[in-house]
């Protein structure tokens, strides 16, 4: 009879995601294969039943012969490195210029860079697997709230809190003199989905192919980097709907839904999608190919009618490569948390491995007022298993047009998302930022702890809230619990002991807080330091050196005089 008792569980080999020491990521790679013990180990390896890579790439078609100006995809395929390539080299480090051109050939990554918007401000950056993961950040005016000064300054706002692109989403106000504005004040790329513009003042059902054409170059020469265009909802695709908890939720996918039904024709965009990219092509113009049929609740997840439009999705990234225009392709929406993977994976197959940008997706539906939050879940999940590019949610979604704060919040919720799996993927030298703000909070470095942090002025206040002095521990544990404080006094331990990361001094008066912090704090409605300390120590005032000098012999001396002061009081 087998001993259970003797049997020892065998520990598994370690692995560890690189950092910028180790080579990580292959470019271009969607999930790594098992790499056990390696630098590989965890890094998105397939699960076992998941749909395989496609064969398919965008070298499997030619360029047109004749033309002058080469898209950036038309330039990868004749093996041009184009100066924009060169910057993305600069700007992702990990990849070489050689290897960006290699991704943009084969489709699977896309520098949306009009060339208007090039002679403006735009800084070029790349969106695709091999390179970091993106954030897109939606704004614009609504018939409501149409104020293009406030939409610039969220612009400048996202961009802050690290939008990598933006899309101006504006139905309300002057959309023309917002768009124009948004271009040549931007340095990021900015997408549009042009069927808003196109029946303003109008209804649905007026929409024709010549308005259709000359919208989009209007916009074109604008400036624009990208279009989301819903092609990929045809009529045959509505039926699938009828029984869905919330029919179609994209505001694209249901306005071109309406007219289909009324003029018992297939969807305009669909019909005149070559005619389209020869436009787009002109500007190099990427197309962001919309998910009319995203879902819009969890229950709609997966459904045969948002797949039936992926497949559209991938005829339509073929017939765009074939005109040399660049692809991305948009994806859903809610989905729940185990569905995600097999998401990502049946995209890179049907789209062949055009990058993949989705929006959320949210694993939740009961959290309104916190859907960045339930759709970051999703979007780290997605970003991990292919995703190239996430577009946020703020709390605002669902519930009303977001403000100043609310993109701040989506933004950050976002990059958290697109870091994390970044990190999770093994990108190189994705994690040094992590490693060294460890390394300043072991040494219990507080001003490097915050210099180091996404959000400084809030760590920095949700610090001095409670303790406005930087010494070797925090109000959290305090003095004596403070692991971090006891570890570092272990010789034995490398912990908290990096010559780089010490403080000037063990105790040193906080620098303070800062406006923005104080706009932080105000806003939490929070108590005075007084006020924590009466609560923390029932009502009596413990003095600690930390309270109130910025040098560690005047604390003690300090101390010693006034702990025989304490009274206690009842
Ligand atoms: S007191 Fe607690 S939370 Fe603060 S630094 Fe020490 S271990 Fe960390």
């Amino acid at each position: 009879m087998l001993d259970k008792k003797n049997i020892k569980p065998s520990i598994p080999l370690g692995g560890h995601n690189p950092s910028s020491k180790n080579a990580g990521t292959n470019p271009g790679s969607f999930a790594a294969k098992p790499n056990i013990g390696g630098p590989l180990t965890y890094s998105s390896p397939d699960t076992p039943g998941m749909p395989a890579p496609s064969e398919i790439t965008a070298m499997d078609w030619k360029n047109e012969t004749g033309r002058k100006n080469f898209t950036q995809l038309e330039s990868a395929r004749a093996g041009i490195i184009t100066k924009e390539m060169h910057r993305v080299a600069e700007v992702e480090p990990h990849l070489t210029a050689e290897q960006i051109c290699t991704e943009v050939a084969t489709g699977r990554m896309i520098i949306p860079a009009n060339t208007v918007h090039l002679s403006y401000l735009l800084d070029p950056m790349c969106i695709g697997r091999a390179g970091k993961t993106k954030i897109n950040a939606n704004m614009g005016a609504s018939p409501v709230n149409s104020d293009t000064k406030l939409e610039l300054e969220k612009l400048d706002w996202a961009i802050r809190w690290g939008a990598d692109t933006v899309m101006d989403l504006s139905t309300g106000g002057n959309l023309d003199e917002c768009r124009d504005a948004f271009l040549r004040h931007s340095t990021v790329p900015i997408g549009t989905v042009p069927i808003y513009s196109m029946i303003i003042g109008k209804s649905i059902e007026d929409l024709n192919y010549d308005l259709i054409l000359k919208t989009l170059e209007h916009q074109a020469k604008q400036g624009v980097d990208y279009f989301t265009i819903h092609a990929g909802v045809l009529k045959e695709h509505l039926p699938f709907v009828k029984d869905r908890l919330i029919g179609i939720v994209s505001r694209g996918g249901s306005l071109l839904a309406k007219w289909m039904l009324h003029h018992n024709k297939q969807n305009p965009m669909y019909e005149i999608f070559d005619d389209i990219c020869d436009i787009m092509r002109e500007y190099d113009v990427s197309f962001s190919l919309g998910d009319g049929l995203r879902p819009g609740g969890l229950a709609d997840a997966s459904d045969e009618a948002q797949l039936r439009e992926l497949y559209t999705l991938g005829e339509l990234t073929e017939r765009a490569w074939a005109k040399g225009v660049q692809v991305m392709v948009e994806g859903p929406g809610h989905v729940p948390f185990d569905q995600i993977e097999y998401n990502m994976k049946l995209q890179r197959t049907v789209c062949h491995g055009a990058p993949f940008y989705v929006l959320g997706p949210l694993v939740t539906d009961i959290f309104p007022g916190y859907d960045h939050i339930t759709s970051c879940i999703g979007a780290t999940a997605a970003g991990y298993h292919g995703a190239s590019m996430l577009c946020y949610v703020t709390p605002k979604e669902h519930l009303g047009l977001p403000k100043k704060d609310d993109v701040k919040q989506g933004c950050i919720a976002y990059k958290i998302a697109a870091h994390a799996a970044d990190v999770a993927l093994g990108i190189p030298g994705s994690r040094d930022r992590d490693d060294e703000l460890t390394k300043a909070r072991a040494a219990l470095n507080w001003n490097k702890h915050f210099e180091l942090s996404f959000d400084p002025d809030l760590a920095r206040a949700y610090h001095d809230e409670d303790l406005d002095v930087d010494t070797d521990f925090c109000a959290m544990c305090g003095h004596d619990w403070c692991s971090v404080r006891i570890s570092k006094e272990i010789v034995e331990f490398y912990s908290g002991k990096s010559e780089d990361h010490q403080p000037e001094k063990r105790s040193t008066k906080s620098p303070g807080i800062n406006s923005e912090g104080l706009k932080i704090l105000e806003q939490r409605g929070n108590l005075s330091q007084e006020e924590i300390f009466r609560l923390a120590h029932k009502g009596k005032k413990a003095v600690c050196h930390s309270d109130n000098v910025t040098d560690e012999e005047k604390a003690k001396t300090l101390q010693d005089q006034e702990l025989q002061e304490i009274s206690v009081q009842n």
